[in-house]
């Protein structure tokens, strides 16, 4: 055994370092938190850490143009609406299983029943609604400006939505002072050092996030476009193929970085945690059920959708995509992970370069299953949390509710908390319960977010097989798997 272990971390270096960097992280974090750090002295010690994250936000606008670009460009017109086709309605089927999967979990361990959990609510009403969130999400597909898309989401208003005591600020999103009279829409960004008494409304679906969902739908148009002009495409053509091969490199030689920011990504958010001892019994237990719900999700049912559609095992096809998992669970982020996965999809598991350079992308923004799971069982568990019966009806809401937020929920950390706003006023629920599961959102994100990566990956090998007749050269030139990286 030993000897296979040492074998197996010798052909996967990479991956070695960055699981053993996930554990030094965790333990440097707690080892730390026991030390009075001032909040200067925490910023530079998460400083190689941002700088990972920079690092791969910087390469998901180069990766997802040229990748849709270039690899559209080349298709049949046929082939590119069966892949299309086929993509969405696989995501769509599974995220709505991983809701269901969810509700059955949480309606058998009840979580939040008889529990004693103190509620931070402070009063004020639901306002945004599905509609709001599916109208969000329609502007979002056509952006009004290329280049603000690329760093800024577009969102209807400044919508005041629930209130929350400062101490359960979450550092990635936008919060808003309540009397900003500013009625153009600016946000304003904060410090994270408020008093405590303070109350900020957060407005949903807003994030100091681009855009990924328009340059998807733009970047796709336009790959469509470039390969049915001819001779007049190729120039542009080659420009994207030429950056794409770059920003595979520049991947290449980045993610020997990665193991050193993982550790202070995950020590600094160690540091930044809520103390523990302030989460009831009953939270636990909420924790695990979304903790088993994404289990059954992830390492059951997907594998065995890949196994039934592909006749494939589909262990030996996840074995190639831990370097992408063990980068999600450090991010909590699946369109910073994308480069990683992209990486992964190629090398290892040798899927066919044009199926992932789309279904990836159209995955990492529309493809949540792990979010959508999790919201399900969030919503079930505040509304046994407040005593309040759920018919079936209802839960049918909020499965079809749920679905569609994760689909609307960006692939940055924690996006998820916020498209929650939807599930619960759909059932007419409170929506500032939020507070009541913030304080461990931080770790479940971070799972959610490996599945939501899993998800894509394994949907990327399946449409590889369905559309293989469209593709008769396979995967990305490369016969023999190497999952060492
Ligand atoms: N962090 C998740 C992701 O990036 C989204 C969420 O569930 O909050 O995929």
């Amino acid at each position: 055994l030993k000897r296979n272990v040492k074998s197996f971390c010798k052909r996967n270096g990479l991956l070695t370092l960055s699981v053993i960097a996930v554990a030094t992280g965790c333990m440097l974090g707690f080892m730390l938190r026991g030390t009075q750090m001032s909040t200067q002295a925490k910023i530079y010690f998460s400083f190689p850490g941002e700088l990972l994250m920079r690092m791969l936000k910087m390469l998901i606008l180069p990766l997802i143009t040229s990748s849709l670009m270039s690899g559209l460009s080349s298709m049949e017109s046929k082939a590119c609406c069966r892949m299309g086709v086929l993509t969405v309605t696989y995501y769509l089927w599974t995220t709505f299983i991983a809701v269901v999967v969810g509700i059955v979990l949480v309606v058998i361990i009840k979580p939040g029943v008889g529990t004693e959990v103190e509620s931070n609510r402070l009063g004020g009403g639901p306002v945004m609604t599905s509609a709001d969130a599916l109208l969000d999400l329609i502007r979002n597909m056509v952006p009004s400006n290329l280049i603000e898309a690329t760093f800024q989401q577009y969102k209807t208003d400044l919508v005041p939505v629930l209130k929350v005591p400062s101490r359960t600020i979450q550092p990635n999103f936008v919060y808003v002072i309540p009397d900003d009279r500013d009625t153009k829409g600016r946000t304003v960004y904060l410090e994270l050092t408020p008093a405590p008494e303070v109350v900020y409304r957060i407005s949903p679906g807003s994030s100091q996030q681009m855009n990924v969902l328009g340059i998807v739908v733009f970047s796709a148009t336009m790959g469509l476009l470039l390969g049915r002009m001819g001779e007049r495409g190729l120039p542009l053509i080659n420009v994207c193929q030429c950056i794409n091969e770059c920003v595979m490199k520049i991947i290449n030689a980045a993610v020997w970085y990665f193991p050193f920011g993982i550790i202070f990504l995950v020590a600094g958010k160690i540091l930044d945690m809520q103390d523990p001892s302030t989460l009831g019994r009953k939270l636990g237990w909420y924790g695990i059920t979304v903790l088993a719900g994404l289990f059954v999700h992830g390492l059951i049912l997907l594998p065995l959708f890949y196994f039934l559609l592909t006749r494939k095992n589909p262990f030996s096809y996840i074995r190639g995509l831990l370097q992408a998992m063990v980068i999600a669970l450090a991010t909590s982020s699946s369109s910073a992970t994308l480069p990683i996965t992209m990486k992964c999809l190629l090398e290892n598991c040798c899927v066919e370069r044009q199926i992932a350079r789309f279904v990836l992308p159209v995955g990492a923004t529309i493809n949540m299953d792990g979010t959508a799971l999790y919201e399900a069982v969030a919503a079930i568990f505040i509304a046994q949390v407040n005593d309040y019966e759920l018919d079936f009806g209802q839960l049918i809401t909020i499965s079809i509710t749920a679905t569609a937020a994760s689909i609307g929920a960006a692939g940055i950390p924690q996006a998820g908390l916020v498209t929650m706003v939807i599930v619960l006023t759909s059932v007419g629920l409170p929506p500032d319960d939020i507070t009541l599961i913030v304080a461990i959102d931080w770790i479940l994100d971070r799972f959610r977010t490996m599945i939501n990566v899993l998800g894509d990956a394994l949907a990327a090998g399946i449409i590889a097989h369905l559309c293989r007749k469209d593709f008769p050269l396979g995967g990305a030139g490369q016969s023999v798997p190497s999952y060492g990286t």
